[in-house]
């Protein structure tokens, strides 16, 4: 079971995905859209975490607006609908995942292994999509209201596309989860050698009302810069790039913050001390160590809190 998130007004209605269950690929709840000219094939995603509205939302936008490629093709797929399925405005994040987290079984050994689960066997349907993708946006949010940040993984070609997208403003070059691999980490999407590459964006706190505009207005970006859709968009402020050094993975069932942290917090002193693990410290390696989206699902095995420092 997902261990329950902080409490927070759900601004957000939970979309109907009925008239989005049969699909026209096969794989239920995915459309595509070809527009019959040449260009990519663009992946939107929605639900890899079944608590996160705001996917399901801009998805729901593009459909309801008629939204087709001018260019290439654009599918459009709801992830963990099963997980979706169950969420409770009451209690908002139990709705995670059903069994384990979808986002954490990406790479070839785990799907091709012979473990199963309602998330696995998912993955295992959605996987000759990902494998026919060449640009993918994965639209999450975030259990604390920091600002929007697009996880770029650690390959060049993500930072760019993030950079052509334009939103958010905050680019975080990162490995992961050492629980396991992400949908935008897989297969060529991480290859340097490959053209395709894809995006994670975390568009804000899962269920305010802001979070799901951020989802809509990142996805047309995305779509323009992608080249399957004319749009003329104003242009977007600055970005900055945080490099991540390292996911600080909880190893106890006794880990706390030393302060509530919400996100994006630079600390100043090397050394300061943020959270115990038991009885290990956790102190920030450098100066002006910045923290990235700190969990309140402290469990063993997890990732607390990524730490970086601007690089530019
Ligand atoms: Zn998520």
């Amino acid at each position: 079971m997902p261990l329950p998130d902080t409490p927070s007004p759900v601004e957000l209605a939970a979309p109907d995905l009925e008239p989005y269950r049969a699909g026209n690929t096969g794989i239920p709840y995915v459309t595509t859209f070809d527009s019959g000219r040449a260009g990519p094939h663009v992946l939107v995603n929605a639900l890899t975490h079944g608590n996160e509205l705001c996917g399901a939302i801009a998805l729901e936008h593009l459909f309801r607006r008629g939204v087709r490629p001018g260019a290439g093709k654009l599918t459009l797929s709801f992830a963990n609908v099963e997980a979706y399925r169950r969420f409770d405005p009451a209690n908002p994040g139990m709705s995670r995942f059903v069994d384990e987290d979808f986002n954490r079984l990406w790479d070839a050994a785990v799907l091709d292994g012979p473990r199963r689960s309602a998330e696995l066997t998912r993955a295992r349907a959605l996987r000759a999509l990902l494998d026919s993708a060449d640009l993918l946006l994965d639209l999450h949010s975030m259990q604390l209201a920091s600002a929007p940040l697009v996880l770029a993984g650690l390959v060049d070609k993500s930072v760019a596309l993030a950079r052509r997208v334009g939103v958010p403003a905050v680019i975080v070059r990162d490995a992961g989860h050492a629980a396991g691999r992400r949908m935008r980490d897989y297969g060529a999407f991480a290859d340097p050698a490959s053209p395709k590459a894809a995006l994670l964006v975390e568009c804000g706190q899962h269920w305010e009302r802001h979070t799901a505009e951020i989802a809509i207005e990142t996805t047309y970006r995305f779509l323009a810069a992608s080249g399957v859709l004319e749009e003329r968009l104003d242009p977007a402020p600055p970005q900055r790039v945080i490099d991540v050094t390292e996911a600080v993975t909880i190893a106890s069932e006794r880990f706390r913050f030393t302060q509530e942290f919400c996100g994006l917090e630079v600390i100043p002193a090397a050394g300061t001390l943020i959270a115990r693990d038991d009885h290990r410290e956790v102190r920030t390696p450098y100066d002006d160590c910045v923290l990235i989206m700190p969990s309140r699902r402290l469990a063993r095995g997890q990732t607390a809190v990524r730490l970086g420092r601007y690089a530019d």
